[in-house]
């Protein structure tokens, strides 16, 4: 079975010695594919490290998330760009991500508009799949999206509103979900109301869950499983079809061939 974690942040400081841990348990666990995203210039080079050090196994997303906008140093901004774009003409780059917008760090709310229009600018320009986070921005980044011409959007943690999802997927678009489909019921009501055909499964780690079966321990790939056995809960299906899917949907959504 081949499982997918399709949003993780293997260059989060958390994870620092833990890397080669993280690796052995993604191959004991059956997970062929990890995306790391960035967070911002420091973790994006870092994340780059590590997509030379796992080739085929860990993919690079590099961005600025909104949580950083607020401590940007001077240029990085557009030094994180230019290290896109370069990145991107010798193909080491997967997806542009974690972007996006966060209603609780309101306010930077003119910068975090900037930093993200910035970033999806420059996705239209070389046509690279983006990663969203939008808590608490959902609806107003959907809305927004049509504005821009963009190859693949991926609406990560996606939780509410349904009709906000309803949209998103009427244009395409992918959602993660990782965890919380064991325990959440507004996760699982947001999967039971998605495509499986626009669904990935991710572990956000190095977020940690408290809940049972995960109790706070240090989130690994091997809790994908985990993740993929309530889908197949929530879908009625075959746990192994719906594996099958989800890295259809991988190879899709990346253009990447497992
Ligand atoms: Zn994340």
């Amino acid at each position: 079975m081949k499982l997918i974690d399709a949003h993780v942040h293997l260059s989060d400081s958390e994870y620092d010695k833990h890397t080669d841990e993280l690796v052995t348990d993604a191959n004991n666990s059956g997970v062929v594919a990890l995306v790391s995203n960035s967070m911002d210039l420091h973790t994006s080079i870092e994340t780059l490290k590590l997509t030379e050090k796992h080739p085929r196994l860990v993919y690079a997303a590099l961005g600025i998330h909104p949580w950083n906008v607020s401590v940007l140093q001077e240029n990085e901004l557009e030094e994180t760009l230019k290290l896109i774009s370069e990145t991107a003409e010798k193909k080491s780059v997967t997806a542009i991500g974690e972007i996006g917008l966060d209603s609780k760090y309101d306010k930077i709310w003119d910068k975090q508009l900037m930093v993200f229009d910035r970033m999806l600018r420059l996705a239209e320009t070389l046509n690279l799949p983006v990663i969203i986070h939008s808590r608490g921005t959902t609806a107003q980044i959907v809305d927004m999206l049509p504005s821009y011409k963009l190859k693949r959007v991926l609406l990560h943690w996606f939780s509410y509103p349904l009709g906000a999802l309803s949209q998103a997927v009427s244009r395409g678009y992918y959602i993660t979900e990782g965890p919380p489909a064991t325990y959440s019921l507004g996760i699982r009501e947001v999967i039971a109301n998605v495509p499986l055909t626009n669904l990935l499964t991710e572990t956000d780690g190095p977020v940690k869950y408290f809940k049972q079966p995960f109790n706070g321990q240090m989130t690994k790939p091997s809790f994908i499983r985990a993740v993929v056995e309530a889908i197949a809960e929530i879908k009625k299906k075959p746990v192994d079809e719906v594996a099958e899917q989800i890295a259809k949907n991988f190879e899709e959504f990346f253009s990447i061939k497992l």
